[in-house]
């Protein structure tokens, strides 16, 4: 699926930068998730860019 807008491809950056990676397998879960869709883990950690400021 190619995005050709600068607009739309900024929202999919941001986009896929609001996920939570499990820290145990791996898997990449909705910001939403509380526990991993793959292995039922609850150590999720929140994807982010380049660490930076907290909050
Ligand atoms: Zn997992």
């Amino acid at each position: 699926m190619p995005v050709t807008d600068p607009v739309k491809s900024e929202i999919v950056r941001k986009r896929l930068l609001d996920k939570k990676i499990c820290r145990k397998c791996g898997a990449t879960n909705p910001p939403k998730a509380v526990k991993c869709r793959k292995c039922k883990s609850r150590n999720l950690r929140l994807k982010k860019k380049f660490g930076g400021k907290k909050g």
